[in-house]
């Protein structure tokens, strides 16, 4: 059992612009666009934004023909592959890819039957574009609804098991699997399911997982057991808030999970009635200075002498506090005492050296 734990699960490559998803390449972070799609300005500033911001790819609503023809407007000004979102009407999946978009995502469960699904998989395959097969718990076909006797699990696996070998049977590829439920348990076991029986790779993430803190951690709970498992190729933080937001959390996710690298790591006390010194600002200020790092480097900030030797030796760079200052470490060598005021300037330039 633990031997296959982190063990990412092989899966085909398939492209979605300049971004390669699965097939053993990093986990891409992804995020969607909260503005009008046909407010060209708005949503195109905040493409840029995420992307900015780490996203990889960006994917925007595509409600209509309007938000078709700003498509071609926003892709031409994007700085990461667009995906169109696409509900209910097939043409405008097809439209969308002619309007330059780099991959589609197609719900089997409100398309509109596999006609429709054929013709937008053509398309795509004409073009070289990526399809998201992106079944959702919410919007599940009616009979699989009925032998299930609801959005279970299975029920998730058997609607994406259908429109792929639908769509692998008529020689198309390049596909993306996405099987989500707004609960993490339900999300999880699906993914598990379905892991046995494709190659092609996962979007994960936990859909509609809420405003605030709650929805961060549902998000951190249900990506971080796929991943542990060796699911997922690309992820999606699906929040009520700033898209930014998504992308900022997707990225501590990921590299929480040990699956990513986007910059330093701080290992921080929580502080307790041992600690003589100011920690928390002392974390809170070195983590926002290296904040444009990246580097991946350990960087621990210690309240006392109980585990702060051992954990400052062990990171890159450290500090074991005392009374009034504390000791800095550099790569498990004694550099000499800080006062406490200095702790902070001391930290970021051995961080910065450490990283050159
Ligand atoms: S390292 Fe020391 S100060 Fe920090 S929480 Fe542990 S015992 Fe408390």
């Amino acid at each position: 059992m633990a031997e296959r734990l982190f063990r990412r699960r092989k899966t085909h490559a398939v492209r979605c612009g300049d971004v390669i998803i699965g097939g053993g390449s990093p986990v891409s972070v992804q995020t969607m666009t909260k503005t009008d799609t046909r407010d060209v300005a708005a949503t195109l500033a905040q493409v840029n934004q995420c992307a900015e911001a780490g996203a990889d790819i960006v994917r925007v609503a595509v409600p209509d023909m309007d938000a078709v023809e700003a498509l071609k407007k926003i892709k031409a000004g994007a700085k990461c592959p667009i995906v169109a979102d696409i509900h209910f009407d097939y043409n405008l999946a097809v439209a969308s890819m002619r309007a330059g978009a780099d991959k589609v995502r197609v719900n089997p469960g409100n398309i509109g039957g596999r006609e429709n699904l054929l013709k937008v998989a053509r398309e795509a395959k004409e073009r070289g574009a990526a399809i998201r097969v992106g079944v959702n718990s919410g919007s599940l076909e009616k009979d699989i609804l009925e032998k299930y006797g609801g959005p279970e699990p299975e029920a998730l696996v058997e609607s994406a098991r259908r429109s792929l070998e639908f769509l692998e049977d008529h020689g198309i590829g390049d596909l993306v699997i996405s099987l989500k439920s707004s609960s993490v348990k339900a999300t999880v076991k699906a993914y598990a399911l379905m892991a046995g029986e494709t190659r092609w790779p996962f979007h994960i993430g936990i859909t509609e997982a809420g405003p605030g803190m709650g929805g961060v951690i549902k998000s951190a709970v249900g990506i971080s057991s796929l991943l542990t498992l060796g699911l997922g190729d690309t992820v999606r933080v699906s929040l009520t808030g700033s898209p930014l937001e998504e992308v900022k959390v997707a990225r501590e996710i990921l590299q929480a999970a040990e699956a990513a690298v986007f910059g330093p790591e701080i290992i921080s006390c929580p502080t307790c009635g041992r600690t003589q010194v100011n920690l928390i600002p002392v974390a809170e200020a070195v983590a926002e200075r290296l904040k444009d790092m990246r580097a991946h480097l350990k960087v621990a900030i210690m309240g006392c002498p109980v585990n702060g030797p051992g954990e400052a030796r062990e990171a890159d760079v450290g500090v074991a506090c005392g009374r009034d200052g504390g000791i800095l470490f550099r790569h498990g060598k004694v550099l000499g005492r800080v006062p406490e005021a200095e702790i902070v300037d001391a930290l970021v330039r051995l961080a910065r050296e450490a990283a050159k």
